[in-house]
């Protein structure tokens, strides 16, 4: 951590800049994940730096569909990795969800220092792309993925998602939660179910609203009563009214 004091007015931010940079150090974020965070930085200060009310329904709804879910599984790149791995442990021990590492630059044996990171931080198990499965309409080394882990997968939560492959889980008829704080973004207009907020705060309150889901009739409710582009739409409201001046 560099020598920013607690009081200093963005600690928090600066905090985050910090495990990022960590991880660009350690070999587990791409040097281009810089720029993603630099993206959401400048998303989250239109929405506060808060969890808003579009968030919260849409984390309830991520919850429902993550408990009906028959094979969930929770994709981890290199920026959520340095971000948030506890996090995304308990997560899958909560859903009791296999993490599948997919990124997009595969320089220099990241896949496995993710892998390792994350081991390390307490996870189980830890799947990785292989050559055995591969998903349609997509041509990057994304494509590639664990046969147990994301290719039979028929939800899949991915923070942090790039748009292509977004859509090419969807086009495969498999349900995306994600959490991205650009509402515009191909990801947040494709997934199923878009959290617009930081996963920073959003992975802790999603745990909990899974944990206290009971009973799979209110899951089902809450799913057929949410609409992704109603919210995508309150979300841009909130921008432009927050701006007014
Ligand atoms: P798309 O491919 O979906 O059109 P993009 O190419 O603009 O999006 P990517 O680099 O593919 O962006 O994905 C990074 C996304 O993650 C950006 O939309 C950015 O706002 C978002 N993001 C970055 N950091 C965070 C964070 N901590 N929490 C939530 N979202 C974040
Ligand atoms: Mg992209």
């Amino acid at each position: 951590m560099s020598d920013v004091p607690k009081t200093h007015p963005r600690y928090l931010s600066l905090t985050l800049r910090d495990r990022i940079v960590r991880g660009v150090e350690q070999g587990i974020t791409s040097i281009h994940g810089l720029i993603a965070h630099g993206r959401g930085e400048a998303f989250d200060y239109l929405i506060a730096e808060k969890t808003q009310h579009f968030a919260t329904a849409a984390i309830h709804a991520a919850a429902a569909m993550l408990c009906l879910a028959k094979h969930p599984v929770i994709s981890v790149n290199g920026n959520v990795a340095a971000l948030v791995p506890e996090d995304l442990i308990k997560l899958g021990q909560v859903l009791n969800a296999p993490l599948e590492v997919n990124i997009f630059h595969t320089e220099t044996g990241r896949e496995q220092k993710i892998k390792d990171h994350l081991l390390k931080h307490g996870a189980k198990e830890v799947l990785l792309p292989s050559t055995e499965a591969q998903l349609d309409y997509i041509d990057s080394n994304r494509k590639f993925v664990h046969p147990k882990g994301i290719f039979k997968a028929d939800v899949v939560f991915v923070p942090l998602e790039d748009g292509d492959r977004c859509e090419a889980l969807r086009k495969m008829g498999k349900d995306v939660v994600t959490v991205d704080l650009n509402p515009m973004s191909r990801t947040a207009q494709q997934a199923s179910i878009t959290i617009v907020d930081n996963v920073v705060r959003t992975l802790p309150l999603l745990c909990d609203e899974i944990k206290a889901f009971s009973d799979k009739n209110t899951a089902h409710n809450v799913i057929s009563q949410y609409s992704n582009e109603a919210i995508l739409q309150k979300v841009l409201q909130h921008i432009r009214n927050a701006n007014k001046t």
